[in-house]
């Protein structure tokens, strides 16, 4: 039996006249139409010689052809690897070079900057312009719109995925046809997926959340996708009218809140509203509870793991917790050091195992084996807990935990703290190195326009509500946090900044 993610998901589409993807523009494109479309792809792929073994990197702009073209790499047997649309040519040189790809499909805007870098390493360019002539689009339409998708086993290389780079230089994921065909049809089930669903669909196509858990999801329901360009408010409030399913990062709906066209009226024909990829404030959940009626599902995954844990869709939704792990997940809390298994209620390593996880860090298998128990648990470097009704809370990274006088410092519960405090717009809290304390906790602070709250009043307010040894030692004022591609905050930067910050301290 074949494992290929296109056979297991899409075999079928191509006497689906049902419409898959709308457009900004209104325009739409069937089932059967993204078939021919990634059978022509494929048949241009297999033309250049590209197949099993062979890696894709696409560094294009969201378009319906890019994820036809994610689609037809899966049918020729090749490795799908997505690169962030951000990423500055020093960057891209870095990718290109640690995964060599066989072609690099870029937009037109970028070959020549590409062009010097694949001197140097390597491989092929096509450019991908929807329009464009002289791109793959154009070569592509002169082939065969049928393709013999080829086999692929369970264990097989669908994808590699760079991680979001928040903790340190990305790391390629390999993820293969096993993984994202389960991670798949899991979350159908999880959601009541259905083909009468109608998916805003307002994310980046090169991350895990937009490519697998938007795109891979819609695909296995049929259902249809109202694919935008980039997040715009007023649009997406809008859709909501026709749509009944959302799917985005917290800041989404932090921004649709400021909105005030939003209630229950715009919202009424939703059905499913859901947040995942950073913490989802419990303060967000509640006030678009109070606006909407609806409840935010919350839910965790990892690039390296797909989605581990959802809130339920009937039963509790519980504002501050990611929800309980999924059907197929097999999920445990450990400490940290010894990968015993921890109690209920108590704080420590999450590690997963089952058919959603990867299969390694490409050309890092040091990284791998580290990473992995002799069980073969995965340790994804977050910590949380899990109470008696299976439900999970994320306390951060653990790489984020400060040790600070012997005691465990978790820095989201002082960056709520701090956050709350009028004036302050966001925070971030790290440990710097300290003479006396081993780590001190150290504020980074975003101050809001026209705001002088100052660190005297900060520490004021704090004192109150946290015991001392959680309390900054100091407070330091930002004009922004240092955030990845994907917009999580880079805290091993502001580690590195205030790495002296104490060192007079002796
Ligand atoms: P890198 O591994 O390169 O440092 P990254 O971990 O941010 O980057 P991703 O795989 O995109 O890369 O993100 C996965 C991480 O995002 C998780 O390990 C977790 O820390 C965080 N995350 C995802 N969903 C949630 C959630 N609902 N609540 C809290 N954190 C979340
Ligand atoms: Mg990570």
């Amino acid at each position: 039996m074949t494992w290929n993610l296109y056979d297991r998901l899409l075999a079928s589409a191509v006497t689906d006249q049902s419409i898959c993807i709308e457009k900004d523009d209104g325009t739409t494109l069937s089932y059967a139409e993204l078939a021919a479309l990634s059978g022509r792809f494929a048949n241009f792929l297999a033309g250049l010689g590209i197949g099993p073994g062979h890696r894709v990197a696409a560094k294009v702009e969201k378009s319906v052809e890019a994820l036809a073209l994610y689609l037809a790499t899966l049918r020729a047997g090749a490795v799908y690897l997505p690169l962030n649309t951000a990423y500055t040519p020093a960057e891209t040189a870095y990718f290109i070079g640690d995964a060599e790809p066989t072609l690099i499909v870029c937009d037109p805007k970028d070959e020549a900057a590409l062009r010097a870098i694949v001197a140097t390493a390597g491989g092929r360019i096509e450019t991908l312009d929807p329009d464009g002539q002289g791109s793959l689009v154009d070569a592509a339409s002169a082939c065969p719109s049928e393709f013999d998708t080829v086999e692929r086993a369970k264990d097989d290389l669908a994808a590699i995925l760079y991680t979001s780079g928040t903790t340190g230089r990305s790391k390629g994921a390999m993820l293969t046809h096993g993984n994202l065909v389960s991670n798949a049809l899991t979350l159908v089930e999880q959601w009541r997926y259905t083909r009468d669903d109608v998916l805003i669909h307002a994310l980046p196509i090169y991350h895990i959340h937009g490519l697998f858990v938007a795109g891979n999801v819609t695909f296995a329901a049929r259902a249809r996708i109202l694919f935008m360009q980039k997040f715009d408010a007023e649009r997406i409030l809008a859709a909501m009218a026709g749509a009944t399913v959302l799917m985005g990062v917290p800041t989404f709906y932090v921004r649709l809140l400021q909105n005030p066209d939003l209630g229950p009226a715009t919202t009424a024909h939703m059905r499913l509203f859901v947040a995942g990829s950073a913490p989802l404030l419990a303060e967000t959940h509640r006030a678009w509870n109070g606006r909407t009626g609806h409840e935010i599902l919350e839910r965790y995954g990892m690039t390296e793991t797909g989605m581990i844990t959802s809130n339920p869709y009937e039963g509790p939704r519980v504002p501050g917790s990611v929800g309980q792990p999924l059907p197929s997940v097999e999920l445990r809390i450990a400490d940290p050091d010894t990968g015993a298994p921890l109690a209920v209620d108590e704080v420590g390593m999450i590690e997963v195992r089952g058919p959603n996880v990867f299969a390694g860090y490409w050309n890092m298998p040091e990284k791998t084996a580290a990473e992995f128990r002799a069980d073969g648990f995965f340790i994804t470097g977050d910590l949380g807990k899990i109470n008696p009704d299976g439900y999970v809370q994320i306390v951060g990274r653990g790489k984020d935990l400060i040790i600070t006088g012997g005691f465990n410092v978790y820095p989201k519960e002082i960056e709520t703290e701090i956050d709350a405090i009028p004036g302050v717009t966001e925070s971030a809290v790290v440990g710097v190195p300290h003479a006396d304390f081993g780590e001190g906790v150290t504020a980074a602070v975003v101050r809001a326009a026209g705001s002088s709250v100052d660190e005297r009043e900060i520490l004021k307010a704090l004192s109150g509500r946290l015991a001392k040894f959680k309390q900054p030692k100091r407070v330091v004022f930002v004009d922004t946090l240092p955030r990845n591609a994907m917009g999580k905050v880079q805290k091993n930067l502001l580690r590195d900044r205030f790495a002296g910050l104490y060192a007079a301290k002796t």
